[in-house]
């Protein structure tokens, strides 16, 4: 592991609402919601019964006031999603204030590294495809 952790970050292009961090997480900390859409990039096959389909995530939430910071879910993403970040999290003196949406976990991006200390990908880059080792 690499820098600190302060908090996580999500590269929500990369997500593909797998759930295995939802499901991996000891504390129930991570609720995604996520719906079917037909995938524009899937290749056309005339034989096809029916479209190939893709999860569109509608929304991701990591509740640290129950976190402990283990980083079982970063370790399980397939996709490169999740990031420890050396970005601080925001005191606040109510739980809410410690439930991270979308729009909270990508401030954390800048300051966000994968474990080989590179870069994590950054909220104007596609899905980066890349699978941990
Ligand atoms: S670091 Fe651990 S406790 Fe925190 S959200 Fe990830 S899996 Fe859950
Ligand atoms: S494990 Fe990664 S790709 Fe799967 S839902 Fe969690 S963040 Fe998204």
């Amino acid at each position: 592991m690499s820098g600190p952790h302060e908090s996580i970050a999500l590269h929500p292009q990369s997500c593909t609402s797998c759930m295995l961090c939802v499901r991996e997480c000891p504390d129930w900390c991570i609720t995604v919601e996520a719906h079917s859409a037909p995938d524009p990039d899937a290749p056309q096959y005339s034989n096809a019964r029916r479209p190939a389909m893709k999860n569109v995530l509608d929304s991701f939430e990591i509740d640290f006031s129950h976190c402990m910071w283990c980083g079982i879910c970063i370790d399980v993403c397939p996709f490169d999603a999740l990031h420890w970040s050396a970005q601080p999290l925001v005191a606040s003196t109510e739980r809410d204030g410690l439930i991270y949406p979308v729009e909270r976990l990508i401030e954390n991006l800048p300051l966000a590294k994968r474990p080989d200390g590179s870069a994590a990908p950054q909220i104007d880059e596609p899905p980066s495809g890349r699978r941990k080792k």
